[in-house]
């Protein structure tokens, strides 16, 4: 037998999934993940609970000896992107906790570099906006806060980065390009470090890792954290993109959409950065033998977690899959649209300032109207995200794959196609995040090959709805949208 695994270390859980010889799944062990939050807009966690929750995934795969642990060929690591950690280069110590991709913390931080006149520059060397989110801040953030940080002989990694250096015994410090285009420090155009970048962060290049390719090799994880097997790590992959791949979106113009907590959105853009006029980001979907490929993204602030609101906040319905059967129950919206601006809007709006608002309300509504509305927004999202990018890569998106915890709603899939008109694809191996980093370490181990990566197993959603319907319903959202952006 020739096993993948792939370790997708994720916010809010650490999973190790099992993969065989044709990309199915064999065994899944999963531990959830603590965040904390030390002041209102900090999110961090526990970088060495991140690092035991991996080995622990791991341990649990094995320790029951179904499965010989030599049997495993190759290891790839798809994780949540930006978060930042750092480390005794010795002890392997964190030095803070781990500062989570959410975490605003560093907002004082990019309003100084704002104020300088840095958006530019930066926008053009990284395909990023300069915003907390990206790790360069954060670990500017870490030297103000923790003192004598300048002094110490440290290391910063992404949690790739972080996890890599753990399961190898410290030997490898290194990360792929897709997680280092997400730090605001690597150049998408040379995909290197950037001396202007770095002194302008004040960041000593020494403690950055080695950038290497997607799939490569990584070195080998300690035997004694791998049942004796010294097994090779092959690919190491932010996210998002190994859902990209995952869904073998391999052409530009091919996209897939995550439904989660939040949404998001990539598009293959092929061997050109594409620089966006609608405030997307410009980012590396991979590179493999020497070829980069990259992606446009969008994302959507709120996406699944409306219907956690419907549930927790509205308290309208019980549980999230009940919004499908109650959306289904009424024939239409009844005029109701829910624009879900509950932190601003961002892609392709970015306006901080607007507020969530129910709009259409009559007698006649009722709690059924207000969950299909609910749902209907999750789609209008990605309908002006998919609008935005068409006009920034001038090429028509086709069909939209897609993944993520609400893709299980069928309802929500089938008025992604009607709003859409075009079809919408739901891979049945729902792993896209894990697959996406099989794959790509498959490839690497030679357990998998090329050809292999086009059968797919797909529930596919045609446009059923009349188009001028259709474009009536999307005008209903874009006239909400307008109250809440103006
Ligand atoms: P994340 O990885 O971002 O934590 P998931 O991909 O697990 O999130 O998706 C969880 C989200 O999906 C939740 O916000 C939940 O409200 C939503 N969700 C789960 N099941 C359904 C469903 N049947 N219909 C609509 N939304 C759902």
């Amino acid at each position: 037998m020739n096993y993948i695994l792939a370790i997708d270390q994720g916010t809010t859980s650490t999973r190790a999934i099992i993969f065989d010889e044709n990309r199915r799944v064999v065994k899944v062990a999963q531990k959830e993940l603590h965040n904390s939050f030390p002041k209102p807009t900090y999110v961090e966690q526990d970088a060495n609970e991140i690092w035991l929750s991996t080995l622990s995934v791991i341990q649990e795969l094995f320790y029951d000896g179904k499965i010989n642990p030599f049997d495993v060929k190759g290891i790839g690591i798809s994780n949540q992107r930006e978060t930042t950690i750092m480390w005794d280069a010795k002890t392997g110590q964190p030095v803070y906790n781990a500062i989570v991709w959410q975490s605003r913390q560093s907002s004082a931080i990019v309003d100084r570099y704002k104020a300088k006149g840095y958006e530019e520059l930066i926008k053009k060397k990284t395909g990023l906006i300069l915003d907390p989110y990206f790790s360069c801040t954060k670990i500017v953030w870490l030297y103000e806060n923790i003192e004598g940080l300048k002094e110490k002989d440290v290391l910063f990694g992404t949690v790739d980065t972080w996890l890599l250096w753990k399961l190898t015994g410290g030997k490898v410090h290194a990360t792929d390009v897709t997680n280092a285009s997400r730090t605001g420090l690597m150049n998408i155009h040379t995909m290197e470090w950037d001396d202007e970048l770095l002194a302008i962060f004040d960041i000593p290049r020494k403690i950055l890792p080695e950038i290497k390719e997607t799939a490569d090799d990584y070195g080998e994880v300690l035997e004694y954290y791998f049942f004796s097997n010294p097994c090779k790590i092959y690919s190491l992959v932010g996210d998002q993109q190994a859902a990209l791949f995952g869904q073998a979106c391999f052409k530009k113009g091919e996209s897939k959409n995550t439904y989660g907590t939040g949404g998001f959105l990539l598009v293959n853009t092929g061997n050109e950065v594409v620089e966006s006029k609608h405030g997307l980001l410009s980012t590396v979907a991979w590179k493999i033998d020497g070829q980069t490929t990259y992606a446009l993204e969008g994302s959507i602030f709120v996406s699944g977690s409306l219907i956690q609101w419907l549930r927790d906040g509205l308290r309208i319905i019980e549980k999230a899959e009940d919004s499908e059967k109650i959306a289904l129950s009424v024939e239409d919206n009844g005029g109701v649209v829910i624009v879900p601006a509950f932190v601003g809007m961002g892609a392709p709006y970015w306006n901080e300032n607007a507020k969530g608002l129910i709009y259409g309300l009559t007698r006649g509504s009722d709690y059924r109207h207000i969950v299909r509305a609910a749902l209907e927004a999750m789609a209008y999202q990605v309908k002006d995200l998919l609008l935005a990018i068409e006009e920034d890569i001038d090429c028509e998106i086709k069909t939209l794959k897609v993944d993520g915890g609400a893709s299980v709603n069928k309802f929500l899939l089938q008025f992604q196609s009607d709003i859409l008109q075009i079809p919408v694809l739901r891979n049945n191996m729902k792993e896209s995040t894990a697959l996406g980093a099989a794959t790509l370490a498959g490839l690497k181990a030679n357990v998998y090959q090329k050809e292999d990566l086009l059968a797919e197993d797909v529930l596919m959603f045609n446009p059923q709805l009349e188009k001028a319907i259709s474009d009536h319903l999307y005008k209903q959202w874009l006239t909400a949208l307008n109250k809440c952006l103006n």
